[in-house]
């Protein structure tokens, strides 16, 4: 998708403060942070959003979310807590139509 932003993001056409990378996803910080932590876990592949999703997708939806539980270790937010959230279409907040989990946390309590 050429004028998707988080594909140039994947693509390394724009910029992000990246946080770690594999085969199948990117992680980025937020830039418009709304905890201490959050970062965006980005599958490489174009997915819309969360209904979009196809039967081939499953080992990409498990990279998500166990890289998710690495990254909010190495943070440092494992054991205080964090939020994993699908935002999906504009009335639930979507706002960049490609697939993120955003990992948000690092709150003083
Ligand atoms: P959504 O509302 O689509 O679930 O979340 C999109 C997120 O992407 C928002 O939290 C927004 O701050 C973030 N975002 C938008 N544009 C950029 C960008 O150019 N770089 C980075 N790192 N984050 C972005
Ligand atoms: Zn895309």
């Amino acid at each position: 998708m050429s004028d998707c932003l988080f594909c140039k993001i994947v693509n390394k056409e724009s910029p992000a403060d990246f946080i770690y990378e594999d085969d199948t996803l990117v992680v980025f910080k937020d830039i418009r942070p709304a905890a201490p932590v959050h970062l965006l876990l980005v599958p490489k592949k174009h997915i819309r959003s969360v209904n979009d999703l196809e039967d081939g997708d499953r080992d990409i939806l498990a990279e998500l979310f166990m890289v998710a539980k690495d990254m909010a270790r190495e943070m440092g937010v494992d054991r205080s807590g964090y939020k994993l959230l699908f935002n999906v279409e504009k009335g639930g907040g979507q706002i960049i139509f490609h697939l993120h989990l955003h990992l948000i946390g690092g709150w003083k309590r």
